[in-house]
């Protein structure tokens, strides 16, 4: 099996993070894609450089002020006087009408939701190149392998089609799932992230084609804080297509597996032709996050009952930050989904 990941995926360096008001280094580092590299090639995968799939695939699923955005925002801001290194809003509008602001400090309000997305002089490029790993990984998959790996880095899953947000960008899950959907009818994606897949929620809330399935720590007192509850169901064509499971802070194994058997009934409901899987890892125990309390061979058992589902399956990395057992955790599950899975 396959994990897609580019070199230009190491060049966003992001170094700001607020944590309760005050600046911290941002956790979303470069180190995290080395260590996770190590942990997918532990686990038999052979790493392959993502062809250039072109904005066509990001373009499916972002607006085309968005992406302008994303893609020239750093040179306009570095022309302002006294600017910081960084594009970091100082405006978070909580209502957006129909005005779209020309200047480069009110886009930045718009576009990015929170703090915790700054963007740098190479974070397009990685970005751009996160999204192709997500859809080269897609590719795999179109043309035959049962599942694949998508190193993706930056992560997605907090990104809606023209909003950034929690280290997210692009919405990579987004980006394999429109892939998907070139071959595929019905199109599901379970996020097992800590954190809510909110974005990911938000770019398909309307659509029957494209279930969404999240299981996270509760937001009422977690981040992303204004998304993620078992009310969300979608809206319009796509009612009853989006299914939140909030749980429990510090949730261990056994209590999770309960929570994730409904996630899978649901899916299975849905007779989905094809899986994504928003991979987050920083549910674990030791995570620097410490919201809910997976072990490393907790991923094992995660990744086993997902993947006797038997659905072709594309397996696109979200969070999941640094501590020794980052790539084992990682290693953990491709070989549990791997042994369930076949392939
Ligand atoms: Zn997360």
């Amino acid at each position: 099996m396959k994990a897609a990941f580019a070199d230009q995926q190491m060049r966003h360096e992001p170094k700001t993070f607020l944590v309760s008001g005050a600046p911290q280094p941002s956790p979303e580092q470069s180190e995290r894609a080395t260590r996770l590299l190590k942990g997918a090639e532990a686990a038999g995968l052979e790493r392959v450089e993502p062809e250039d799939h072109g904005l066509d695939a990001i373009a499916r699923v972002h607006t085309p002020e968005y992406i302008a955005f994303l893609s020239t925002i750093h040179e306009r801001w570095s022309r302002i006087d006294g600017a910081s290194e960084e594009v970091i809003p100082n405006i978070h509008p909580d209502r957006r009408g129909g005005s779209y602001p020309a200047s480069a400090v009110g886009q930045a309000g718009y576009h990015q939701a929170d703090t915790a997305c700054p963007i740098g002089p190479h974070s397009w490029e990685s970005i751009y190149w996160s999204a192709m790993s997500a859809a080269e990984a897609a590719t795999c998959v179109l043309e035959g392998d049962l599942w694949s790996y998508a190193l993706c880095r930056p992560p997605g899953h907090h990104a809606f089609k023209d909003l950034a947000g929690g280290f997210c960008f692009v919405n990579n899950c987004g980006v394999a799932a429109e892939m998907l959907r070139m071959a595929c009818d019905r199109v599901a994606i379970l996020d097992v992230d800590l954190h809510a897949g909110n974005g990911t929620q938000g770019c398909f809330y309307d659509r029957a084609d494209v279930l969404t399935v999240s299981i996270h720590a509760d937001p009422v007192r977690y981040y992303p804080f204004f998304w993620g509850y078992a009310d969300e169901r979608g809206e319009g064509a796509g009612l009853g297509y989006n299914y939140n499971l909030p749980i429990p802070r510090g949730t261990a194994d056994d209590d999770y597996m309960p929570h994730l058997d409904l996630a899978l009934k649901r899916i299975e409901a849905f007779a989905p032709d094809a899986l994504v899987i928003a991979l987050g890892l920083d549910a674990y125990e030791g995570d620097p996050f410490a919201g809910l309390a997976i072990s490393t061979q907790g991923f094992a058992r995660i990744a086993e009952k997902i993947g006797k589902l038997k659905l072709p399956a594309v397996l696109v990395q979200e969070g999941g930050y640094l501590s020794d057992d980052l790539g084992p955790n990682l290693t953990s599950f491709l070989t549990g989904f791997g042994d369930a899975h076949g392939g």
